[in-house]
């Protein structure tokens, strides 16, 4: 008997991939975990129902979340990551040689367990390594008690229901601005321009009111609703358009390079029009 595993992107359309089978599930405090082989895409975390990252394409969504803000900024140094219990940003940040920390602020410490037992590959980093810290907790309360901390804040959280509403907030975004040091760079994913426009639109002009210079840039990511995915940039004094990539450390990437850099953000007219 075949067995299939369908996400129901919205009401009406999803995704189904056959699966070998469910390696583990659980319902934690927060979610539901569960871990399935598929043949596709190998092994897939997901939470409540929707997929989290695969070992077939994780690396599109981590690199780009990462190294565009990491070069951009010329001096990394300090670096969070609100959510992203699955370890994947965390281990593309501390491949940059200028990081000194990486602190990982994750509201659900089973994600973090079970990334870890079943997706090694991707949480490899949260593993023992001396420049990252792992706190669990509700990323809202940390960046509500830090000021002029960070070099960069990647916001890597789940779609926004339940406890990751309030990522997508002005008053988080206007938090975050004030975690950041005087030069510092935001990213957070902002779900698909097929699907999600007005919460682009509107997620855009919130950044675009606290930040100078405020980027959306887009990537392929198969296993997410619609295939084409967001990022939006808030840079209190580095604009990514103008990084010089003679300034970029060598990084082993699969999707991200210094042209994928240069290109991301010349962008179809139906997403332009979402911030203009
Ligand atoms: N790349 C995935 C995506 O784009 O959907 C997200 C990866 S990661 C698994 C998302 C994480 O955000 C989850 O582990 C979830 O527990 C965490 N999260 C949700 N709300 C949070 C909050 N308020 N503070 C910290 N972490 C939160």
């Amino acid at each position: 008997m075949e067995l299939w595993y369908t996400e129901k992107q919205t009401p009406t359309h999803g995704i189904t991939s056959k699966i070998s089978q469910t390696l583990h599930r659980e319902q934690s405090e927060f979610q539901d975990i569960a871990v399935i082989d598929t043949d596709q895409f190998g092994r897939m975390l997901v939470l409540d129902g929707m997929v989290m990252t695969t070992i077939q394409d994780e690396f599109v969504y981590h690199e780009m979340i990462s190294h565009i803000a990491l070069n951009t900024h010329p001096n990394p140094e300090n670096v969070l990551v609100i959510g992203g219990g699955d370890g994947g940003a965390i281990r593309e940040i501390v491949k940059n040689p200028k990081v000194k920390k990486a602190t990982l602020v994750e509201i659900d410490g089973r994600v973090i367990d079970v990334s870890k037992e079943y997706l090694p590959e991707i949480a490899e980093a949260l593993m023992g390594n001396a420049k990252v810290e792992v706190k669990v907790e509700d990323g809202i309360k940390h960046i509500n008690e830090v000021a002029n901390m960070y070099d960069v804040i990647l916001v890597d959280s789940t779609e926004p229901i339940g406890p990751a509403v309030g990522l997508f907030a002005l008053d988080f975004y206007k938090a975050i601005a004030k975690a950041l040091k005087p030069d510092g760079i935001m990213v957070a994913q902002t779900e698909s321009p097929f699907f999600n426009a007005d919460l682009i639109s509107r997620v855009f002009k919130d950044i675009n009111s606290i930040f100078p210079i405020t980027k959306l840039y887009l990537a392929n990511i198969p296993t997410y609703p619609s295939g084409l995915w967001s990022f939006t940039l808030g840079s209190k004094q580095y604009d990514p358009e103008l990084a010089d990539e003679t300034n970029f450390p060598q990084l082993e990437t699969k999707y991200y390079s210094p042209d994928i850099h240069k290109s991301v953000f010349k962008l179809p007219r139906f997403v332009r029009n979402l911030v203009k």
